[in-house]
């Protein structure tokens, strides 16, 4: 047979999905593992969100959309980041419905790497980034974490070179759970100004924060080069909806647009009307959850001193990164080691960055009990 393209030799498996596989041995062998992996919410979407879809279904809404979105999804999503961060996008042609965040980010390289073109992350950083850049025959540039695993900024202007098209920031970050403050979003606004570069901002877990949060399109100055990538997969537990936005400006939103129209045509319309629903619904529930989150960080946090680890504090999201130096960490094996000796699954560090070689992410997706006695079994070991 001719051989597949070379883009695909370059990508690896996703980490959590590869080890679910092993948790998987790990419990038809009789042990009870507390599984920490995954990056999903533990509650189910929210039932005025259900019954939105649920309608939309029963009367017909079950064709194309126009391929932005519907008009009605795209306004809320307007008046969402309108009133959250007072900025204005016009829903006419400043904001493009995905299925999913993913795919939003994956048409932003589809619309804007060239081969050889270089993309900058910080790590720690989710895994897929890596991937998709790639896949469009781009370069990831890793900037190494500084200390506590956040970002290191001051490498920032030192890793640009000609070839550099934009720099890619999580805020706040799976899987550290960083937020970035505001006078660092000003230093890489004012880089990447000065570099003329693009700025992606995946601001998937913005409604999942602990602390003050700042948007990147609050900097009114970077309008014209900055992509907010955003869904709602994590606020409103909705992983399986597949259903996220960009807002960009009309010159980029078009351009991204044709690779939508040509892929996805739009994103499912039961989805899109569940979207809407969680938009302009009662917020109680993204509240509930996100109190829950922090509750169980706070309790993460606390606990942790009474075990040989340590953690690193997050101040946003639903994951916690777990130091496992004190076992005598071992590149890549991490992970495997937590689940051997401890029964505990999460995702071993180094897939998310070099940086982050000492660490297993734990997503606290799990209730306190479980996670009393995740704390009781890294007391010691099996
Ligand atoms: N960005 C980050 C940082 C994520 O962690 C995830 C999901 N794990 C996504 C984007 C993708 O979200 P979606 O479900 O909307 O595709």
């Amino acid at each position: 047979m001719r051989p597949f393209a070379d883009r695909i030799s370059q990508i690896i498996p996703s980490a959590s999905m590869a080890f679910a596989q092993r948790v998987l041995e790990k419990e038809n062998s009789g042990r009870k593992i507390i599984d920490l992996t995954w990056g999903q919410p533990d509650f189910d979407t929210p039932e005025h969100i259900k019954n939105a879809a649920w309608k939309a279904i029963q009367s017909g809404r079950n064709g194309y959309t126009t391929s932005a979105g519907i008009l009605e999804l795209r306004t809320a999503i307007a008046d969402f980041y309108n009133s959250c961060y007072q900025v204005s996008y016009n829903p006419q042609n400043e904001i493009l419905v995905t299925p999913g965040a993913k795919q939003g980010l994956i048409y932003l390289m589809q619309a804007l790497i060239n081969p050889g073109d270089e993309v900058i992350l910080f790590e720690p950083c989710w895994l897929s980034y890596r991937d998709m850049i790639l896949l469009n025959g781009g370069v990831p540039r890793f900037i190494p974490a500084g200390e506590e695993l956040a970002p290191d900024l001051s490498r920032l202007e030192k890793t640009i070179n000609s070839k550099t098209k934009a720099i890619l920031i999580n805020n706040p970050v799976n899987p550290s759970g960083y937020v970035f403050k505001k006078s660092e979003l000003a230093h890489i606004a004012r880089i990447a100004e000065r570099n003329d570069l693009y700025i992606i901002s995946d601001e998937i877990y913005d409604r999942i924060v602990f602390t003050e949060f700042i948007s990147l399109s609050e900097f009114k100055n970077l309008r014209d080069r900055l992509i907010i990538v955003n869904g709602f997969s994590k606020a409103y537990a909705m992983t399986g909806w597949r259903i996220g936005y960009l807002l960009g400006s009309e010159k980029i939103i078009s351009k991204v647009s044709l690779i939508h129209q040509h892929t996805a045509t739009c994103a499912a319309a039961p989805s899109q009307y569940a979207a809407l629903a969680a938009l302009i619904g009662i917020q109680d529930s993204v509240d509930v959850m996100t109190k829950v989150y922090r509750d169980r960080r706070d309790f993460m946090v606390k606990a942790i001193n009474d075990t040989p680890f340590s953690l690193v504090r997050p101040d946003g999201t639903f994951y916690a990164m777990l130091d496992v130096s004190c076992i005598g960490a071992d590149a890549g094996k991490n992970a495997e080691n937590l689940l051997s000796e401890y029964g505990i699954a999460g995702v071993d560090g180094i897939s998310y960055g070099q940086s982050a070689v000492n660490y297993v992410r734990l997503s606290l997706t799990k209730d306190k009990e479980q996670l009393t006695e995740a704390i009781e079994r890294l007391k010691k070991p099996a």
